[in-house]
This record gives C-alpha cells, structure tokens and sequence, in this order.
C-alpha cells in the first residue's frame, strides 16, 4: 500500500479542515515504520526531506503521481572545464532535488550562488588539468551552471561544518541573507528567456534553534492562498516570550491585581454582587471558574485581603484602601496594556489588503501570524534559517484556491473531515453542556420537620429532596422562577438557602441572594444542596441557620446507673445532638445528670489516654470552642464518682471502638431469605470467619464453605478480586462498614492460572512454569507458591504473565545453576585442564569476560566461568551445604577439592563473579539471593574465615620495564578502622613487606581498561576536600570491594607513573575502534557534514548514539 503518501495527504486535509487546534502526526510516523523511540530522536530536517522524497517516490512507482517529485523538485547543474589551449569542453551534469550552500564566509545567499555558478576556478601553474584532447597538462577554466530550474527551489545551507582543529562539529552562526525574491538568471546556463522565468519568491523557511547536537526546528510558511487567519492581536515585539513577561503575566493573572483593577475602574466603589459580572466581562471568565478552587468565594477573598480591600458594614458594598489605592494605580497602568491584550479583540482584524502576503510561524502547537520582516531576523545567529523554499513567481494559483481550504482536497477525504468535524462538534455540544450544568438538590421545606437537633425528611428523601439540572450561566433570578413553576402550591415567601447533609440530619447556612448573578457567580457548586423554605421556620419549629449552630452528632458515654443503683461498669454509649455554639454543660441537662464532671476525648487518640475533665469554669464555653467534632466521645461521670473508673473503663472503650460491622451481600444466586447480613468483626477477624458466618446468618448451604470467595465491592458497586481467607481484615485492606460479596468459587490459584494458559496455549506437560513480566519487559520472579491466589501474589489485573519451560523447584526451594571459577592463575595444568573441560563436557558453557588474545597471562580481570550444572536446594540450607551439594556435581570429581571449606563462593552477576558470600554457617535465606541467583565456586588452598569488615583483594605487582603484573594474590584487607586509603596502603606494604612511602597503589577498572591510583589522589584531594569523605575507599570514586585488583608498584625498582598494560592499551584501543566503527557507519550516510543527530544540548554531555534515519516503505503490488 502506498501508505506514506496517504497519510501526507490526510494530515494535510487534517490540518487544512478539521476544526480542532491540533493534528496528530502518528499515522504518518507510524508510515514511516518509526518506532516511538525514533520519534524521539532527533533528526537532520535537510535528511529527512531526502528520505521523504526518496520514500514518496519509491512509493509511487507505477501510479499517476510517479514523476511527481522530480516535475516538482527536480533540477540540473552542469559542471564544465574548458580547455585553454584547445576550447575543448567537457561536461557532466549533476541532478538535484535540493541545491547545499556554503554559509561559512558568504554573506548570503546570492553571493553563495555567485561563487559556485559565476566565478570560475582557473587550473594554471602547478594545478594543471589533463586534457583528453591535447593529451597533455594545459591551462583550463572550471565552472558551474545551473541548467534546469525546477518549479520550488529547495536551499539548504550548510550550518554545520567541521572544526578540523579542535576535531569538532559547529554551527555556522554568522549572518546569512537571502532575498524575497530572487533572479537566478546569472547563475544559469540559458539566460535568453524572460526575466520572469528565472525569478523566485521565497515561501517557507526552516529555522533550526540551538547547537549542532540539538535543538529545534520552526518554520515560516507563506500562506499562499490567505487560508489561516492572518490576524495580528497587538503589536507585539518579540515572538517568543521573555522572563520579564512571563513574570508579569502571572502578576495580571493574580486575582488581586484585577480586582484593583476593576476598582479603580469603578472609581473605587462597588456593591460586591456587581463586581462578579465586571470580572466576568474583563477577563471573560467568571470568578468561580478561574479562582474559586484556589482562592475560595469571591466575597471570602475580599475579606481575605482586608489590607486591600475595605467591605462595607453590611457587606454589601468593597473599595480598596487609601494606600493600595495609589499603589494599585501605578500597578495598574503598568499592566493596563497586558490585561487588555488578554481579551479577545473588540473588531475583527481587519483582513489585510490582498496584495500583502500572509506569513506564519509554525513552531509546534504554536502557530501565529508574523509579518514578512520578521524573517530577517533568521539572517543569523543560534536561531537562524536551515532551509529555504523558494517557487517560481510564474507559478500562479487559481483564484478558486483563494481562501479555499477545501481546493484541491480529494473527495474521500473532504468527506471524511466533514463527518469528523460533525462528530467534533456534537462531542463539543455534549462537553459544553455537560461543563455548564449544576446538579442541584432541592430539598422542600414543608417535607421536613426538626427532630432530634437537626432536619429531617418527614416521609422519606426520594420524596423530600429534589434533583434538578440547571446550566448555570442563567442566574439565580431564573433558577427562583423555574422552582416557582416546578412547586405549583407554593405560598408566600420563597427563600432559597444552601444546606447540608451532616451527620445529625439537614443543617441550613446561608441564604442566597442576588438574583441578577448567574449561579457560578454565587456560591452554589455543582452538586449542591438547596433549601427551599419561607427562611424562618419548618413545621413550626424557628430555624438557626448558619455554620455556628450547625448540630453536631457526640458520641456520649455514661454509666448506666438505673438498674440496680449499683455501679455494674456497664457503660452506656447513645448519640446526642447539640447546636455546635450551645454551651457544653448541655450535656448534663440533656442526660438529666444534676451534677457531673464531662471529659473529652481529643480526637486523633481513640479510646488511648486522651480523656481530659472539662473543668467547671470551662462549662459554659460553647462545643466548638472546646474543640468537639462529629463523632467526638464525651464521657459523664457523676460528680462523685472516683477516677479509677475511667482507667478501668478506657480499655472497655478501646475494644468497642475497634467492634464495627460489615456487610455481605449473597451474590451466590442461590435462593435464599437473606440477601445481605452485617456481621461484626474487628481489624484482626480473618476473612475466613466472616464468610463462614455470613454464610451461616445468610442461611445458605455449609457446603458453600469450601466453594466461595468474599470479595470487596467497591464504591461504585464493582466486584473487586478475591480477598484470601487467611488475610485478617486489615491485612486485607478492607474498611469497617464495606460491602463484601459472597460469590461462588474459589479465587484462582496461580496453578489453575498455569493450568489455564498451558491449556490455552496448546502446550503438553507440567514442565512449565509463570514468571511474572517486571518492569523492563522481561522475566521477572516466578510465581512459586501454587497455592496463591493471584492476590496474594499481587497480580494486578493487567499484569502480563510469562510461560517459562522447566518446573519450579518446591516452595522454600532455590534452583541454583552453579559455575567454576578460578583465575587465570600460574597453574599450567588448570588452563589444560580447562581446554579438556570445555572438549568433554557437553552442557560447558564458558563465559570469558576479556579475551586473552595475545596477551600473556597475569592479565587482571580476567575472567572465564565454567558452566558445571544446577542444584535443587532448600533456602533453609547453610552456605556450606550449598558447597556440599555443588561437590556433587559430576564435573567436581576431576577438580579434587577436598571440603566445602576450599570453596569460596560469588554470586554471579553479568557473568562475573558478584558478592561474594562469607559465611558458611549463614542460611542462604539470610543472603536474600533472590529467585534468579546462580553461583560460582573458587578453589582455595585452605579455609577462610572472613569477617564482616573484611575485603578480599587480589593485588599484583608490576613488573618494571615489563608493563605486567606477578600472579594475583589474595590480600584480606580489614576496613573497620573507617577503610581508608592509608590503611590500605600499610596493608599491602606490610603484605610485601616494603616501606610504605614506598609503593604505589591502584585500582583496576576492567572495563575501562583503566587504573586509578589510590595514593596520589588522596593526597591531592585532601587539601581541598573534607578528609572524611574522601579518605572511604569504599565510596566514590573507588568503590572499592570484594574481588577488585589492586595493582602495586615498587618505587624502589620502578618509578614512573604508569600502571596500564599492553592488553590495557589494546583494549581501550578496540574500544575506540568500536566507537568510531559506530560513527563511521552513520557518518556513510550523510553526503556532508551537515547533521544534528544526538539528543544532548552540549557537546560537554553524553551523547546518545547517533543513529540511521529511516523510513520504510510499504511493500505493494
Ligand atoms: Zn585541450
């Protein structure tokens, strides 16, 4: 399929028809076959359009269009050499669909095109040319010309060279003109023609910002046809935004300076309800929309800021303050231009006469008008034009094309945007009135009564309350009017208060007020609650309203004293109401209690030692004063009572709060009476116990015990997983008061899971297993307990699972493949040895971590493992049985160790030797190895003990005049005195028994190739740095631990600096090889220096590797 084309086509019906801000350019990458990560690279524009056109033309071999890019792009230069002697002329003529310039020492573009198309370059002296006439060395004359000229001119100039001194790449960023317009009759070859068939106009420019290893690309296009809207808002200098700006931007966006604004406007008086519709008018936008959710109410923000703002004694009416009076005026003209610019413009742009060409930057999402001066400012610099696009002026469009978006756009495709855009706006319509209603809740006043401290619904909600949707850009006036009609029996006065539901019933606060506001002016939100009532009284009974007597809910706790007059320590608990702003001995009136003592409970300890006696001065503060919310405990204690009690009744009350309730719906579709129970439970009850009593109270068959699963129902009534039945309600994250559904069948385990995807996938046999897909897409752990379910393993729904051959070992099993390992020590016979191995064992694997080639040994770091088999061990198992076991191994018999103790053990990690495990005794449990460890075992000539605080080294010493090393010898170095480099040094000194002011010391980084030596940097670091920090070899930079080679250096016998060896050399020299085989290979496919592959900003950074740009395409018949 000729995909490419296509979808260059449709992006640009997209773009040309479609009534949205934005298009997606995914189909066109993903036809190019670019995988997101080559989307995020970045490419050389000049590249890309080379493969495009190479692409689209590939892709329209055989069609209509197949000469499409070369009628359009396609032009010739003849390069000529004449001959002096016999005016013999040769001639070659070279194709281009893009002419490169030179920038670097031009100054612009005629005079690049008059250095390679009008001067001659003159062969003479000792630059002779071989004429094939003459037959012999004669003076000649080169030249170019251009022969054909296609219909668009395509420049692209070459920004970035090649500094050969410092051996880096730049940008050319000096100053480089190129003209509107442009005759290139001097620069061709025909100059008999009109004028007219050698002038160009310039129609687009791609502008590249940054350095030569990133940066951004932008482009100016002439609206040839005046398609998009060329309107300029306000004369606005730069395009792009500066800080300053950006700073005063986000001053304007400040509430506060609007307001003063507006104030000021007003002349510094205003009623408020009137300010909400000023703000609206001057930013466009109402207070709610913009502010509310930061700053709260409009009128709370006022009181906010009563250092500005100055509201009248009945709040009617604001005026700013005396002093931020002045200040705001000054504020305000500063802004005056910037807050207007914001709005919309009054008049439509005046559509600009015809004649004068309409221009855009088109920068990412960003597409605005420019004026065609403005390209000049690409002349130069670090954001400076990359690619010119020139057409020939004779190329006229038809005037059908003027201002006709929908020219030349193929029929399909016009109606495929029609019934795009169709769809667009029903989604708008949809989004708009789904954006701008309220919800609201009319709760009716003559259907409720006052009952216990609160309103309640006298029947029930559904018939007391009322939803109602209202868009809520109408006003209040015409919410009151639509509730008149709604309530055809309402009497006398309406009064419309917001109210909520809290815990003790209805409570009402504020009445609202203004009608002429639009309800996001008020202070209604969606969702919210309306009271609808004559504003004094419900069923007779005078209402407080407002957020001082909201009713709050208490928990109180008194002794039950009524039974026998004996204090039995049976503590009743019963819920109380009381107006917020009572006093708080209400308490013992409401209870009958003549005289008692109250303690609070501070919330945030329940049922700890937070009760506190109020003290009797304290009575007559009010419950919100003392601090008590909804749902507080107050505990009551007759006067006389002795405190005792209350200890021993706190833990009473511990328990009881911890006592709550669940709900289990059967969702078992069995038949049954019950269709949902509340058992009681507690955080620590098991899941197992509440389904086997919900069961019970559900009357179901006890059969279902062993074929049922509990599992949580959400908020929104979904069925989540299966809980485990031995999960106790906390582990199990589950909330007092949740709904459970008992549902038939087990949860699956992970074996039914194995059984099923085994079945799925067509595979025989129990010789599989599931490894759970970790974060980089590979096998992670595998799921080893069969028994799990999927929760307890902590699947998500979602996760990918992993079908992996080869059987799990039993639960509390490690599956250990074990490796040899031995340095490349003097022993002749091991390296024998080794060959014979790797001839005679059929499963040897060896890996080698450096090559030996050509080197002798004694070479550190390197590395081969010799692959010996896998063991089954429990995790249970000490580390020398782990060895005992590994002796086992068939390939052992020949190594002749003689105990676990000769054996040192690594874990392996990228096939080297890792951690290295120190104790025998420890069970490998303890080592947390995780399920994918494998082992290597290294020989030892006798046992070792090493401690906690102990690094294993192997240091060599150099050989003078020889760059190598002595065999590796183990070196045991105690780190507990801190670990630093002089104790590391005195240890090996003392090792080879040389002064210690006498050696050098390095560390090896095998693959870097490189030593690092120890002593010198320590020296000169510790008179700039802490001594501390540095002096810890086993942080930065050394990182120095189990395994690592420790070169020596006698200075004694050898004295100069260098620790490196041949094989060093070699193998930072294949290293780099490999790093410019890489750039090399990239650099084949550029015809010139011009390139910005890399995604790093600087060269100082790393860079990403640079990599081919492709695109495919399709294959078709
Ligand atoms: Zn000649």
């Amino acid at each position: 399929v000729r995909i490419i084309p296509l979808q260059l086509q449709r992006l640009f019906a997209q773009l040309l028809l479609l009534d949205q801000e934005a298009a997606s350019t995914t189909d066109l990458t993903d036809s190019f076959g670019w995988t997101s990560n080559e989307e995020m690279r970045q490419h050389d524009v000049q590249e890309l359009n080379r493969i495009l056109f190479s692409a689209l033309e590939t892709s329209l071999v055989g069609t209509s269009g197949h000469d499409l890019i070369n009628r359009l792009y396609h032009g010739t230069i003849v390069n000529q050499i004449v001959c002096k002697e016999c005016k013999n002329v040769s001639e070659r003529q070279e194709d281009f669909l893009d002419l490169t310039v030179a920038v670097k020492n031009v100054s612009g573009l005629e005079d690049a095109l008059w250095n390679m198309y009008v001067e001659e370059e003159v062969f003479d002296c000792d630059n002779l040319y071989h004429c094939g006439t003459c037959d012999r060395l004669v003076k000649a004359a080169k030249s170019a010309k251009l022969r054909k000229l296609p219909p668009f001119l395509t420049v692209s100039l070459l920004r970035f060279n090649f500094d050969f001194v410092k051996c880096e790449r730049y940008k050319e960023t000096s100053c480089y003109t190129f003209p509107l317009r442009i005759n290139l009759k001097p620069f061709c070859e025909q100059s008999e023609l009109d004028d007219l068939e050698y002038t160009y106009d310039l129609f687009s420019v791609i502008i590249h910002k940054g350095g030569c290893y990133g940066g951004h690309y932008h482009v100016y296009i002439k609206d040839v046809d005046h398609l998009g809207n060329w309107q300029f808002q306000e004369e606005k200098s730069k395009p792009d935004v500066n800080l300053k700006d950006l700073q005063s931007e986000e001053e304007i966006d400040h509430p506060l300076m609007i307001l003063k604004a507006i104030l000021l406007e007003e002349n510094n008086l205003i009623p408020v309800d009137q300010l909400g519709q000023k703000l609206l008018k001057k930013i466009g936008i109402s207070w709610n929309k913009k502010y509310r959710k930061q700053h709260g109410p409009l009128r709370k923000f006022l009181q906010l800021h009563s250092q500005i703002f100055l509201l009248s004694s009945d709040e009617s009416t604001v005026r700013l303050l005396k002093n931020s009076s002045l200040q705001a005026e000054s504020d305000f003209q500063r802004n005056d231009q910037q807050i207007f610019k914001m709005l919309p413009p009054e008049s439509p742009g005046l559509n600009n006469s015809i004649s004068c060409p309409h221009w855009f930057d088109i920068n990412d999402s960003k597409v605005q008008p420019i004026r065609e001066k403005d390209i000049e400012q690409q002349f130069q610099g670090k954001e400076s034009a990359y690619m010119l696009f020139y057409r020939k002026s004779q190329l006229q469009r038809p005037p059908e094309a003027r201002a006709n978006p929908r020219y030349g756009v193929p029929c399909h495709l016009l109606n495929e945007m029609d019934a795009a855009n169709i769809e667009l706006q029903t989604k708008r319509a949809e989004c708009d009135s789904a954006s701008n209603t309220f919800e609201l809740h009319l709760h009716l006043g003559p259907q409720y009564h006052f009952f216990n401290g609160a309103l309640h619904p006298v029947v029930s909600q559904t018939e007391s309350v009322w939803d109602l949707t209202f868009d809520k850009r109408k006003t209040l006036g015409d919410l009151r009017q639509s509730i008149f009609q709604l309530l055809e029996f309402w009497e006398g006065d309406m009064v419309l208060s917001v109210a909520k539901l809290v815990p003790a019933g209805l409570h009402i606060y504020q009445s609202l007020g203004g009608d002429e506001l639009t309800l996001c002016e008020t202070e209604i939100a969606d969702g919210e609650d309306i009271f609808v009532w004559n504003g004094v009284e419900v069923g007779g009974v005078h209402i407080q309203t407002g957020i001082d007597c909201e009713p709050l809910l208490l928990n109180v706790l008194h002794l039950d004293t009524s039974s026998d007059g004996e204090k039995c320590c049976q503590v009743i608990e019963s819920p109380h109401v009381f107006p917020a702003n009572a006093e708080v001995g209400t308490v013992l009136t409401a209870l009958a209690i003549p005289a008692g003592v109250i303690f609070i409970n501070s919330a945030g300890c329940p049922g700890g030692e937070g009760w506190t006696a109020i003290p009797k001065e304290d009575m007559r503060k009010t419950f919100r004063e003392q601090g008590l919310r909804n749902g507080s405990s107050v505990l009551i204690q007759d006067s006389h009572d002795d405190n005792s009690l209350l200890t021993k009744e706190e833990k009473w009350v511990t328990s009881m709060n911890e006592i709550d309730w669940l709900h289990v719906k059967n969702l078992c579709q069995l038949e049954s009476e019950e269709k949902q129970v509340k058992i009681s439970a507690t955080v620590n009850t098991m899941v197992f116990d509440i389904r086997i009593k919900a069961i019970k109270e559900l009357k179901l068959m006890k059969e279902l015990a062993d074929n049922s699963c509990l599992r949580p129902i959400d908020r929104n009534g979904k069925l989540l997983c299966p809980v485990p039945d031995s999960y106790t309600l906390k582990e199990a994250e589950l909330k007092m008061g949740s709904s459970l559904g008992l549902c038939l069948g087990k949860a699956p385990s992970s074996s039914q899971c194995l059984k099923l995807m085994l079945k799925k996938s067509g595979l025989q046999g129990d010789a599989w297993h599931l490894r759970k897909m970790d974060w980089c897409y590979e096998a992670g752990e595998p799921l080893c307990e069969e028994d799990a379910t999927l929760k307890e393993l902590l699947i998500c729904s979602g996760d990918t699972l992993l079908l992996i051959e080869g059987q799990l070992p039993p639960p509390g099993f490690l599956k250990v493949p074990i490796w040899w390992y031995q340095l490349q020590g003097p022993s002749g016979h091991w390296e024998s040895h080794q060959d014979q191995t790797n001839c005679t064992s059929s499963r040897g694997r060896v890996w080698r971590a450096a090559s030996s080639q050509g080197a002798s040994g004694n070479e550190p770091a390197q590395v081969s493992l010799l692959y010996l088999g896998d063991i089954e061990i429990s995790e249970d198992a000490t580390l020398a049985e782990l060895k005992s076991q590994a002796m086992t191994l068939p390939p052992f018999l020949e190594f002749g160790v003689p105990s676990p103790a000769h054996l040192r053990a690594w874990t392996v990690e990228r096939k080297r030797p890792g951690r290295l495990l120190r104790t025998d005794r420890q069970p490998l449990r303890e080592y947390k190895l995780g399920r994918r460890i494998e082992i290597c075992l290294e020989p030892l000539q006798k046992g070792e003990n090493l401690g906690p605080q102990d690094v294993l080294l192997r240091t060599q010493v150099r050989i003078p005049g020889e760059r190598t090393y002595t065999p590796a010898l183990d070196l045991v170095w105690n780190a507990a005195q801190g670990g630093t480099a002089g104790s590391l040094r005195q240890r090996v000194a003392d090792f080879y028994c040389l002064p210690v002011e006498k050696i050098e010391i390095a560390k090896y980084f095998p693959e870097k190739f490189e030593w690092l030596p120890i002593s010198s940097w320590n020296q000169q670091i510790t008179k700039r740095k802490k001594k501390k920090k540095q002096d810890y070899l086993q942080g930065a930079p050394y990182y120095l631990k189990d395994g690592d080679t420790i070169g020596v250096k006698n200075l004694l016998i050898d004295d100069d600096d260098d620790f490196s060896t041949i094989r060093d050399d070699t193998g930072k020299e294949k290293q780099k090889q490999q790093a410019l085989g890489r750039r090399k290979s990239q650099e084949a496919l550029h015809e010139h220096s011009s390139y910005i592959l890399s995604s790093a900003e600087t060269p100082a950074r790393p860079r990403a590797p640079e990599t081919s740009l492709s695109i495919h395409v399709g294959s078709f018949r």
